[in-house]
């Protein structure tokens, strides 16, 4: 069982009234906390960030990863989250909506 199934159980177990007092002691109060840090975590892959700018450019002049009528250049992009270029397939032009590495949801809007 992945741990994000772990925590979600677990939360799910307490709502419902499914465990007893003793388990609600500082440990379990300990425990809730750790199994809220991990579930955060999924929100926060759920919810789209916009790319991080490949810094190991060779270009100088290019500054981040929009071009100059605000669009965003894919080939500068990386995962904000691994910093990994598997958001974009330049073979076929394609933007992932998610990470192909880690799940990342991504936010290919561009420049307001
Ligand atoms: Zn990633």
């Amino acid at each position: 069982m992945n741990k994000y199934q772990e925590a979600l159980d677990i939360l799910h177990g307490f709502a419902n009234g499914n465990l007893t007092r003793e388990t609600t002691c500082d440990y379990q109060r300990e425990k809730n906390d750790e199994y809220k840090d991990i579930l955060q975590e999924l929100v926060a892959k759920a919810t789209p960030k916009k790319p991080s700018f490949d810094k190991s450019w060779e270009y100088e002049e290019i500054k981040d990863i929009y071009n100059e009528d605000g669009s965003i250049n894919e080939i500068i992009c990386l995962c904000p989250n691994c910093h990994k270029h598997s958001i974009y397939d330049s073979e076929y032009g394609v933007r992932f909506d998610y990470c192909h590495e880690c799940g990342q949801a991504l936010d290919w809007s561009d420049e307001e």
